[in-house]
């Protein structure tokens, strides 16, 4: 393992001086997703206690024991809207939310699907929808008097923590692979954060738990393998994307969201809140949610192997790489009644020039959703009267050259 030390050192503030932020009055606990075991508010980062005894680390979400009627505040902007129905009322933000959700009829009509709507992530302060839940990290970091943060990541992740932990005064710790792109070390280090190179993914977790067992860092991400979701503060964050979908294209939404998946953060996170929406009669449903990956993982567990496995494979697809599958991805595809779709790098990377050409510029691994859509719609998964989504996760701008990336 090596450390790179950033150039100027920082300046770190102490916690204790930090802002604090205040918890949503009405947030009740935390509940297991799979085995329902209720918890009282508190940090959780290996999950529910009792699956995790059992060799199964499940995802908890976050109860609320009653939320507005009002999903929105009108005065505030982007993801500050929601704070009624986020676990904090306030949080360290950037002006992260608020993105766009456009419909792109000429990609739609090339393709034979009713309509496409393009969530666009990239629009993120720090280029990413992973800004979501770092806002809500670093704050709950800064409310339990944490003064270092740590993540493992492949780029976005570790870019958009080190960003908010910069603006919260936090030190930062992203633990990586060799793999990290020259875009994204730059990005990190020029926060002040510190850049620790794993030799992979599973030393990565290693060295993740070592530091919150040995100096009380507070991990943003999973240090588990078998792995369970982000931290569960972090992962509502994500809900905020369906809260905008809801807002732009109505009570209807869509009849499926395309979402390139790993760990399955952001698809659980979209699930949770298309979830409370219809809980709370916005909505009538919740539409099918469709994970995208460049290999077998979640189609292997769908398929009928054990979810705890290990599925190794290799693509280009850097954002969503990774051999493991979390529980959490499996109940949003399975309680929307969608499901995965494997695709292969040359089609994603054509795609991406294809969708760039439509007027979205987005990272090669946000353009798998595209390439998802196109085979689902081959297999008549979707159909043609259907409206999609496709969440653009990350922007164009953070890739290299292809020659370059493709090193
Ligand atoms: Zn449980």
């Amino acid at each position: 393992m090596t450390k790179s030390i950033p150039s100027q050192p920082s300046q770190f503030v102490d916690a204790g001086n930090a802002r604090r932020h205040a918890l949503n009055p009405v947030l009740a606990g935390f509940s297991c997703i799979r085995c329902q075991l209720e918890l009282a508010v508190a940090d959780y980062f290996e999950g529910c206690p009792s699956c995790l005894a059992r060799g199964e680390p499940s995802t908890l979400r976050s109860t609320y024991s009653a939320l507005p009627t009002a999903l929105t505040d009108n005065q505030a902007r982007g993801m500050q809207r929601y704070a009624a129905w986020m676990p904090y009322m306030s949080w360290v933000s950037l002006g992260e939310g608020g993105t766009s959700c456009t419909n792109f009829s000429s990609l739609a009509h090339e393709l034979g699907v009713a309509a496409i709507h393009i969530k666009n992530e990239g629009q993120n302060p720090s280029g990413s929808h992973k800004d979501r839940m770092s806002c809500l990290a670093v704050t709950r970091a800064l409310d339990v008097g944490a003064t270092m943060i740590v993540a493992a990541s492949s780029g976005n992740g570790g870019a958009s923590l080190a960003l908010y932990a910069a603006a919260a005064g936090l030190q930062c710790c992203i633990v990586t692979t060799s793999a990290l792109s020259p875009v994204f070390r730059r990005a990190i280090i020029m926060t002040g954060a510190q850049i620790v190179t794993a030799s992979d993914s599973l030393e990565r977790w290693d060295h993740i738990a070592n530091m919150v067992k040995e100096q009380s860092a507070f991990p943003a991400t999973n240090y588990l393998d078998p792995p369970v979701g982000s931290n569960h503060f972090g992962l509502d964050g994500f809900k905020t994307i369906a809260y905008e979908m809801f807002e732009e294209l109505g009570p209807d939404l869509v009849d499926a969201v395309l979402v390139p998946t790993s760990r399955g953060d952001l698809i659980w996170g979209l699930f949770e809140g298309f979830r409370q929406l219809k809980a709370a009669d916005l909505t009538t449903a919740v539409p099918r949610l469709f994970a995208v990956e460049p290999f077998a993982r979640i189609s292997a567990v769908l398929g009928g192997e054990t979810v705890t496995g290990s599925f190794p494979g290799t693509t280009k697809l850097t954002s969503i790489g990774g051999s493991t599958v979390t529980y959490q991805a499996i109940e949003a595809i399975r309680l929307s009644g969608g499901g995965a779709v494997i695709v292969v790098d040359e089609m994603v990377a054509r795609d991406q020039l294809r969708l760039a050409r439509h007027g979205c510029y987005a990272e090669l691994s946000s353009a798998a959703a595209l390439t998802g859509l196109e085979l689902l719609l081959k297999d008549e998964v979707i159909s043609p009267d259907e409206t999609v989504a496709l969440i653009a996760t990350s922007n164009g701008y953070k890739e290299l050259a292809s020659d370059e990336s493709d090193r």
